[in-house]
């Protein structure tokens, strides 16, 4: 991956869809030659149609990202800004790596037995997994097929970008819901609530698990006000929220602000005190859930 990028703002969407510019793995020295204008023409229409993808990593992980093992794989590019992103380089496209959907669909098909024993499968986060909807889709069609479990990790900002022939090969959505109110939605991530709030209802009416997500950072989203807006707007997607996670702010992300040399606000914003993370789980459980 590649360290340079431009200073990131909620405007930049021009820069966010950019294919990535390293060599593709296995293709030669990577990163280090520019492409040409036919091969990123090429490349474009590839990442359109869904058979490359521009990446950050992949892992696996246990009991993150959704139920059991999982590979969890890292999307490159994202069209929010939230002031507390721990990958930052992630925001654009054009900063990850190219990678073949297939590359990826045989690695999950060696894990299937790991996945099959933990109650596991996949999770494809980011970044945000819905700027590249069909490389998304792809993957998850793929991972359907072998019988693997499937899950989306998402803000929801781009819902409109998933078909419902996608969301068929879904399980479970990981469902970031960043602020209650519209103003500390936009202070947060420099875009509006709105676009979330479509999308979990879509997932509502389709049946689709969601696992409801709130950063909880004192000063920015802790005022009980706010949460309470929050578990108002997962309460409407009924009983297929099966959890909320109330996730403490941490710190972990200071270092990629710096070596991006991006504007990192929260610098001096402390993780929440037990107390603060214990009486925002109790707000959201008063509505019914299970909280995490
Ligand atoms: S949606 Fe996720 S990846 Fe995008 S800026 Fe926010 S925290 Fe970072």
């Amino acid at each position: 991956m590649t360290e340079t990028m431009a200073p990131a703002t909620p405007g930049g969407r021009d820069q966010d869809f950019l294919a990535p510019a390293a060599r593709l793995r296995g293709a030669g020295i990577g990163g280090l030659e520019e492409l040409t204008d036919i091969q990123r023409s090429e490349r474009l229409a590839r990442m359109r149609e869904g058979t490359l993808g521009s990446i950050h990593s992949w892992e696996l992980v246990t009991a993150v990202d959704g139920p059991g093992t999982r590979m969890t794989i890292f999307l490159n590019g994202c069209p929010l800004r939230c002031l507390y992103c721990h990958n930052p380089d992630t925001f654009l496209m054009k900063d990850g790596e190219p990678v073949e959907a297939d590359e990826l669909l045989r690695r999950m098909k060696r894990y299937r037995n790991v996945f099959r024993a933990s109650g596991g499968g996949i999770t494809l986060s980011g970044g945000e997994v819905l700027m590249q909807p069909a490389f998304a889709a792809r993957l998850l069609a793929g991972a359907k097929a072998m019988g693997i479990h499937t899950c989306i990790d998402t803000s929801g900002y781009l819902g409109r970008n998933a078909t419902d022939e996608m969301l068929d090969n879904v399980d479970l959505v990981l469902l970031d819901v960043k602020s209650g109110d519209e103003e500390t939605y936009k202070r947060v991530t420099g875009r509006e609530l709105a676009p979330t709030i479509d999308f979990g209802d879509r997932l509502a009416a389709k049946g689709i698990e969601i696992w409801a997500r709130f950063v909880l950072v004192p000063g920015l989203t802790d005022d009980p006000g706010n949460v309470e807006n929050v578990a108002r707007i997962i309460e409407r997607w009924g009983s297929v929220v099966s959890r909320v996670e109330v996730l403490p702010f941490h710190q972990m992300g200071t270092d990629k602000w710096d070596a991006l040399r991006l504007e990192y606000k929260l610098r001096d914003t402390r993780p929440p005190e037990p107390e603060l993370v214990e009486s925002t789980r109790a707000i959201f459980r008063s509505h019914g859930f299970t909280v995490h």
